[in-house]
């Protein structure tokens, strides 16, 4: 395997070029919150428009589903506030902790699972400490400098596997004193508020922590109201909320994200094969974006990671992409949920709501030819899907390093997720050349108008504004030159190999719509 990419590096890009920001930039920011600039919201539109369009749209790009026909998908668009009825049906009010210790001294709070600890190779001797830390964040090497001082030859093991007795000699990260980490403690992830002026407790209620339950209170609805039958799913994007303990690794995990979220709605007996179905479109779709490579992989979850939703037999595949940050490992970008009846039958035990399905194409065969029809709760296959690790994991499979070039670092962007498609540009800003650019840019801003944005840009050398659009993960920049003005005929510039070629003022259209897959 190759060594992971620089995170400082794309970070850096994704400032520069306009692509990330920190939140609330200019007050110092706000940890696990981050902005897209311009090039990053369109980057972000992009990926959640392909989402919609293979999902929505046209479901699994017309394939038909394990029953042999097409697969039939309907939008949502619900609150992020909901009842907080909603929270207490579906468990998360219950249990949607991650249980998370407290430093005494330096007051840092962290999630128990994320913290591990440099013990000796061998047996403890003496009392000398041991040393907490967290992957990933600058206490690793800190903690197994000082750890290797102390002992000699260390290895690392959670600290839930630390008998608690010995905590006392454990120094969290930051600490200068040894044992100052509490017990772990649950910790509701749900950002509470207040509905209406009074804010009393009866008033409150949750920011949602995923998009699903909203799918889930409004499956009658939509069967009452539009002519979908069971199989059939719910699709819904939009914000979801949580309060992450320790958020890191950049958007990855954020305390204010985007999901993408299906509910697929099937009799129990179909369950199995739509899951199978489920886990092998979503992961062919992750690749056809261009998460290709050995970078990205599935995995079934153990049985020991199953959500509180899942019951025996229930399955769950994550799709993950090998992030620099998690490298060798895996993080994931996708969960795909067998979540049996587990959602409706708890929404319909809260909510004193009937909400079975009356599927009139099953039960015994009836003298008129029909059937007796039979009453239901739908199984439901939910894949779940991050839009910002998506475009994390999209970002950092793009980013390429290539010192031999005058633009080291370029994004290699699908084209179809490029925010920018196309760039014109005059060689000089003189002999005529602006205005030929100038109509240049037009015809094919004209020409793609729905796509994306065409740049024009007439300042700078030429081999700086090339290098911009590679930044930029624009695929091609169009050049006017002096030959221009003679034959008609334009410079070409492919973003992957620097290559340039000439071709006819008339066929960059044509170019561009095939390049573009338009
Ligand atoms: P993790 O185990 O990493 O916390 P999860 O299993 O809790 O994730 P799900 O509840 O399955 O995540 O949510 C579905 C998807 O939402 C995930 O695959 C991920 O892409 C995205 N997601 C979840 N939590 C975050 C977060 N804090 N920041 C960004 N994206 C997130």
């Amino acid at each position: 395997m190759s060594t992971p990419k620089s995170m400082d590096k794309i970070m850096a890009l994704c400032k520069r070029r306009g692509f990330i920001y920190q939140a609330s930039d200019i007050y110092g920011g706000l940890n696990g919150f981050w902005d897209y600039g311009p090039l990053g919201a369109q980057l972000k539109k992009n990926l959640r428009d392909l989402w919609w369009q293979d999902v929505v749209m046209h479901p699994v790009g017309g394939a038909l589903g394990p029953d042999g026909k097409p697969v039939d998908i309907v939008p949502l668009d619900s609150c992020i506030i909901q009842s907080p009825k909603v929270w207490v049906a579906s468990g998360h009010a219950e249990t949607f902790n991650d249980p998370m210790i407290d430093c005494r001294e330096t007051k840092a709070r962290y999630r128990f699972d994320h913290v591990s600890v440099y013990v000796p190779e061998g047996e403890p001797e003496g009392n000398r400490p041991f040393f907490a830390f967290v992957a990933d964040t600058p206490s690793e090497a800190k903690q197994k400098k000082k750890a290797e001082k102390a002992w000699g030859a260390v290895k690392v093991v959670p600290l839930a596997t630390l008998a608690q007795d010995t905590w006392v000699r454990v120094l969290a990260p930051e600490a200068e004193k040894v044992g100052s980490l509490t017990e772990p403690r649950a910790f509701n992830l749900m950002f509470k508020t207040y509905v209406g002026a009074t804010a009393t407790e009866d008033d409150v209620a949750y920011l949602r922590p995923e998009t699903a339950q909203g799918i889930f209170i409004h499956f009658k609805n939509v069967v009452d109201s539009t002519r979908v039958k069971v199989p059939f799913g719910i699709a819904q994007t939009g914000k979801a909320f949580r309060n992450e303990v320790t958020p890191r690794n950049f958007t990855f995990r954020s305390r204010e994200f985007e999901q993408m979220e299906i509910e697929f709605f099937c009799h129990p007996d179909e369950a199995a094969a739509w899951y199978r179905f489920w886990r092998d479109a979503r992961l062919a779709w992750w690749k056809s974006i261009g998460l290709a490579g050995e970078n990205l992989r599935i995995r079934e979850q153990g049985k020991d990671e199953l959500a509180h939703y899942a019951k025996d037999g229930a399955g769950t595949s994550d799709i993950e992409y090998r992030f620099p940050f998690t490298a060798p490992d895996f993080g994931e970008i996708e969960g795909v949920a067998h979540r049996a009846n587990f959602d409706l039958a708890t929404h319909q035990q809260h909510s004193k709501t009937k909400l079975e399905y009356f599927d009139s194409d099953r039960g015994e065969p009836l003298p008129n030819g029909g059937k007796k029809g039979e009453r239901y709760l739908p199984h439901v296959i939910e894949p779940s899907a991050g839009l910002d690790r998506g475009v994390l994991a999209v970002l950092c499979e793009a980013f390429t390093e290539d010192p031999s070039r005058p633009s080291p670092e370029l994004l290699r962007l699908d084209p179809k997720l490029a925010p920018i498609k196309a760039a014109v540009f005059p060689l000089v800003a003189k002999e005529g050349m602006p205005e030929v650019s100038e109509r240049l840019h037009a015809e094919v801003s004209a020409a793609l108008r729905r796509f994306g944005a065409v740049e024009h840009d007439v300042k700078a050398t030429i081999g700086k504004r090339y290098a911009r659009m590679d930044e930029a993960g624009c695929p091609s920049c169009f050049t006017i030159d002096g030959q221009t003005l003679a034959d008609q005929t334009v410079t070409v510039r492919d973003r992957d190999t620097g290559a340039q070629q000439r071709i006819a003022l008339t066929a960059v259209v044509p170019y561009l719509r095939e390049k573009l897959a338009l």
